[in-house]
């Protein structure tokens, strides 16, 4: 077949521009990309080997060969894994398979600095050959295949595929390094990168020089070494490694269970929150091994949903070394790891709150929301999970927790108050806290979408009941609360002045409110939208409609603050000129409430016809 010529998928031309263009401050992180890819190569094969011995015949002794060339300007990397047919070579080195790429890529900026360290988030893997080579020429031969292929480029949009006449089992990747890249060709230097990046690799990684093999790693699983023989280098680039990262873990996590099930764990928790953390495949990250034989990297009963923040690999004695990945489908053992995995996680995660307070924000603000999915997921852990929550809340400007909340709680206050919302400044202004403000009660400001879910589902902390202060009907005149501004407020209007406006609002509005009813909780605003009792939050509801899961909507209860003058001004209104003189106002007042709690009038074009004739009578008058 003859050579082909193809173009780069849209995504990697652009990442390839970047690369090539912007100075990487590190160029020599290429190899470690590419040994990185040759150990994953091989841990394929020998997983693929379990079942299909005939895979390796002739050679079953996996190792990655550096191989500098002076004369010739290139540099080699040669493994023995699993290798690459065609098909794989346009999947894997023309496009970019990572979920969430194009997001991804709409966040570049063309700025060079600020792209450079999104990227190193995203990590470029193979494309960062580039950096350092003029072309790249990939020969390979996939195991158990006949035939092999090569693939080259120059990186500057296209590459080609040729059918290679002559190909061993794994992948030869030749880089023609750029003539300020000559120093890749020192074995010195060569050296000192592979004990720098790959010493953890469990595969030799063999340096040839004049025909002479000298073996540069450890080539021993570093999860296997005991811990006091590993620095805390090794165990970054291990992470790097192992979860595809570039920034340091926050979180090293490295221990042997010992028992009725024998594994070993070495954990990360990132330093960084990954692009793709709340994709909707919600997917574990974790690479489980047999016995030091990679298994897989989808093992998605080896870890809870909201674990996976996660990073590392697990090392079973107990399962077997030909366990297929459908056998890891309801697996006692795999069972009985993931139980233990979680127990360990969540008392990292509590010793670490205990002990840095500043360092657990960290992770909480990169992690938190994905944790407390296992509120309401994992309900009997609640009780370890929610002592590692933190909150925002009207009393304090930092994070809180609920057991600081209460005890905070004024005299006669039975229940913890909270607020949902997706903007934090939003929600400390909306006019169902001010009566919360104004007392000095305590309100926990909830943001993320979770929140809606798991707090219905837990009801209470500590025989406190969680409260929505959207919820019609709270009483807060039975709670002593700091009171400061309570001797100021203004009288309210008359009991009687206010029932009859609050009858005129009914017949106007109709259905378009469930009630309409005079509260305490504002202070200066007029109006409020609250939720029955029962009912779904305001908040949830939005969330579903933007998910397109909801169409339409409930009614709501209209509360009217009796002190304000607006109100006030009403009630004269409707006794001196009866409820037709107040029906745009009231539709206006309903629709005002609706904006503030982020939603559009219900009728943009009425709103704005009332809107026009009420500030025309003011003027008038
Ligand atoms: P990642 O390693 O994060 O998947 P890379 O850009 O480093 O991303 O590599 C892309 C893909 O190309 C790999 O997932 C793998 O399928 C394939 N690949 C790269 N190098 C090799 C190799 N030496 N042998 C076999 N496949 C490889
Ligand atoms: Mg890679």
């Amino acid at each position: 077949m003859a050579e082909e010529k193809r173009e780069f998928q849209a995504e990697v031309a652009k990442l390839l521009e970047i690369v090539v263009h912007s100075l990487y401050s590190n160029k020599e992180i290429f190899l470690r990309e590419l040994v990185s890819n040759a150990s994953d190569a091989c841990d394929k094969l020998r997983y693929a080997a379990q079942t299909e011995a005939h895979l390796t015949d002739g050679d079953g002794e996996y190792r990655i060969r550096l191989i500098p060339d002076a004369a010739a300007g290139t540099l080699t990397i040669a493994d023995n894994g699993i290798g690459m047919n065609r098909d794989d070579l346009v999947a894997n080195l023309g496009t970019i398979a990572k979920s969430g790429t194009a997001e991804f890529m709409s966040r570049l900026s063309g700025d060079a600095g600020k792209d450079m360290t999104l990227i190193g988030q995203f990590g470029v893997g193979f494309y960062s050959a580039f950096m350092v080579a003029d072309t790249v020429r990939v020969v390979t031969r996939k195991a158990g295949e006949e035939h092999g292929w090569s693939w080259e480029s120059d990186g500057k949009g296209s590459f080609t595929i040729a059918e290679a006449a002559e190909a061993p089992r794994g992948a030869t990747i030749t880089l023609t390094l750029r003539d300020d890249a000559r120093e890749f060709l020192e074995t010195p230097r060569l050296k000192s990168i592979v004990k720098r990046y790959s010493d953890h690799i469990a595969i030799p990684v063999i340096v040839t020089e004049d025909g002479k093999d000298e073996t540069v790693n450890s080539a021993s699983a570093l999860w296997t070494r005991s811990k006091s023989d590993i620095r805390a280098e090794q165990y970054k680039e291990f992470y790097h490694h192992a979860a595809h990262a570039f920034d340091e873990p926050w979180l090293t996590i490295h221990y042997k269970a010992e028992g009725a099930i024998e594994y070993t764990g070495l954990l990360f928790v990132p330093g960084s929150k990954p692009f793709d953390i709340f994709h909707p495949d919600r997917k574990q990250h974790l690479k489980l091994y047999v016995k030091r034989v990679f298994i897989t990297d989808q093992a998605e009963e080896l870890l809870p949903p909201y674990l996976r923040f996660l990073r590392g690999v697990v090392d079973s004695q107990d399962l077997p070394l030909n366990v297929s990945r459908e056998m890891l489908q309801h697996n006692p053992v795999l069972a009985k790891i993931k139980s233990g995995l979680v127990k360990r996680v969540l008392s990292e995660l509590k010793k670490k709150a205990a002990d840095d307070e500043a360092s657990y924000a960290v992770f909480w603000e990169n992690f938190g929301a994905v944790l407390k999915e296992g509120i309401y997921e994992d309900f009997e852990r609640k009780a370890d999970i929610l002592p590692l929550c933190r909150f925002r809340s009207t009393a304090t400007e930092g994070w809180t927790t609920l057991d600081e909340a209460a005890g905070r709680m004024k005299d006669g206050q039975d229940c913890l108050y909270f607020a949902t919302g997706d903007d934090l400044a939003a929600l400390k202004r909306s006019p169902q806290l001010e009566g919360f403000l104004a007392k000095g009660i305590e309100v926990l400001l909830l943001t993320d979408p979770i929140d809606e879910f798991w707090v219905p589902a837990v009801g209470e902390w500590a025989g406190k009941p969680l409260k929505a202060v959207t919820e019609g009907g709270i009483d807060l005149s039975t709670i002593k609360g700091d009171d400061a501004a309570a001797g100021s407020r203004p009288e309210p209007a008359a009991a009687e002045a206010v029932e009859t406006l609050i009858g005129a609002l009914k017949l106007t509005l109709g259905d378009a409110v469930k009630d309409v009813r005079s509260s305490d909780r504002l202070t200066s605003s007029a109006v409020c939208l609250v939720a029955e009792s029962g009912q779904m939050s305001i908040h949830l509801e939005k969330l579903l409609k933007a998910h397109r899961q909801l169409d339409g909507g409930q009614s709501r209860v209209l509360e009217i603050n009796p002190r304000h003058d607006l109100i006030k001004g009403l009630a004269r209104t409707v006794k001196a000129k009866g409820r037709e003189a107040i029906a745009d106002m009231a539709w206006l007042l309903l629709d005002q409430a609706r904006i503030v709690e982020g939603e559009p009038p219900a009728d943009p074009v009425e709103f704005a016809r009332r809107m026009a004739a009420v500030m025309a009578g003011g003027l008038t008058a």
